[in-house]
């Protein structure tokens, strides 16, 4: 049965929802607080089955096309002595190869495919949200009401709706700030070959997109909030990279010079249920497993295609498909923010014994036990990938 469904937030979550939703012949509104979207934005790369729902959407070809090299990662130390060199063909031998692109062309390419078939709504957000039996209804700030059959809140981590309908859920900070942006300069690396330090508390990758530009992401660990923490950045950046090479200080001055693309605080969302009446939590508005998973892309996509299922599976029976959406996601989510916490503790280790520890593990793992360690973090078991509940 055709069922009237917003969408409040048209990210990465919220446009593929939407996009499979449209193909089931649902009437489909997407709410967004943005003005207008952007195609820059931080690298991120899409994996294993994100890139597979990606294929089955005929999105894989344009994203590949958009995409940066990725050939090699290589993981040193402050002094940048290599800890361990992966391979990116090697370690996804068997898998779809990942697809590494900036949040904004992967959004770009979403929007693309749907724009036209679905209403988007820019620069608008929900006041306020009222459930009467099997409907919903939504005041906007614009002080207009909507009615729906479903109301689908994927508004990423800071989701304002998410407080009014899921007051058990939680935002927990992650104290993890993230800093970085891109510059177009002549630079000695091989495009392709991306570099990630690791110290204590801290973490700076450097991607090479093309031979004149390059893209830097740095993961500081930060107890402060993020506004002091915004307001000092730069300073923040002169402090933590003085003592790396002159080439890495070098780097990041004129990354501070050129201005910084992004400056956010990693948070991660507990909800013991995604699902409340006919409202639901989709991508990291429900179960964001922050950047340090790597996966959060990958999994909102995952997530938008296990509830597309359930609600093809069971057309007369929302409540029903509502139920088994969060049946599934909830071990899922689990699974990946417990990968994102020991992320947290090998990448960004608290004090020097265990950054050597961790480095002397991952150096002298073989290369079968240093791919299982990154690839265990990024596969769903084949019940997951066929939405099947036990
Ligand atoms: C530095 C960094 C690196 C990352 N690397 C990776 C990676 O390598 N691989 C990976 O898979 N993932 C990665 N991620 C995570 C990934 O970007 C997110 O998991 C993904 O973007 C989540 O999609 P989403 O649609 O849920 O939220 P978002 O992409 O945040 O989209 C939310 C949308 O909702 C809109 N919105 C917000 N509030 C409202 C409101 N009140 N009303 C209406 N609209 C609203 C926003 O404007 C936005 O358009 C990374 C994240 C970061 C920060």
């Amino acid at each position: 049965m055709k069922k009237r469904i917003i969408i409040s937030g048209g990210g990465i979550a919220g446009l593929t929802a939407a996009l499979l939703l449209q193909k089931q012949g649902h009437d489909v509104t997407v709410l967004e607080r943005a003005q207008a979207f952007t195609r820059a934005g931080y690298l991120l790369s899409l994996k294993n089955f994100g890139v597979s729902i990606m294929e089955e959407l005929h999105l894989a070809g344009s994203l590949h096309q958009a995409a940066t090299p990725s050939e090699y990662m290589d993981f040193v130390d402050v002094q940048g002595n290599l800890i361990r060199r992966i391979s990116y063909r090697k370690m996804n031998e068997g898998m779809d190869s990942s697809i590494t692109l900036t949040r904004g062309e992967l959004h770009h390419n979403l929007h693309q495919a749907v724009a036209d078939k679905i209403t988007i709504r820019m620069a608008t957000s929900i006041d306020s949200v009222r459930q009467e039996a099997h409907q919903v209804s939504v005041t906007l700030t614009t002080t207009e009401t909507l009615e729906a059959d479903l109301l689908i809140i994927a508004e990423g981590l800071r989701s304002t709706t998410r407080p009014l309908c899921f007051a058990d859920s939680q935002l927990e900070d992650f104290n993890v700030f993230y800093v970085g942006g891109r510059l177009k300069k002549e630079h000695p690396y091989s495009v392709g070959s991306f570099k990630t330090y690791i110290g204590v508390n801290q973490m700076l990758s450097i991607y090479p997109i093309s031979g004149d530009e390059l893209a830097v992401q740095c993961y500081l660990y930060q107890t402060q909030e993020v506004s002091s923490l915004r307001q000092k950045a730069r300073q923040l950046l002169e402090q933590t990279f003085q003592n790396y090479s002159a080439d890495v200080q070098t780097l990041m001055v004129d990354l501070i010079e050129s201005g910084l693309v992004f400056a956010d605080k990693m948070g991660m969302v507990q909800a013991p249920c995604l699902v409340q009446g006919r409202v639901l939590l989709l991508g990291d508005a429900g179960y964001c497993p922050t950047a340090l998973s790597g996966m959060g892309a990958s999994l909102s996509i995952y997530g938008a295609k296990a509830l597309a299922h359930f609600i093809a599976d069971s057309p007369d029976d929302l409540s029903q498909a509502l139920f088994r959406y969060n049946a599934v996601m909830q071990p899922i989510a689990k699974k990946f923010q417990g990968n994102a916490r020991a992320n947290a503790a090998s990448f960004l280790p608290k004090d020097e014994s265990s950054l050597q520890a961790f480095a002397a593990s991952f150096r002298n793992a073989s290369e079968s036990e240093a791919h299982r360690r990154l690839t265990d973090q990024i596969i769903l078991t084949p019940q997951q990938l066929s939405f099947t509940l036990n």
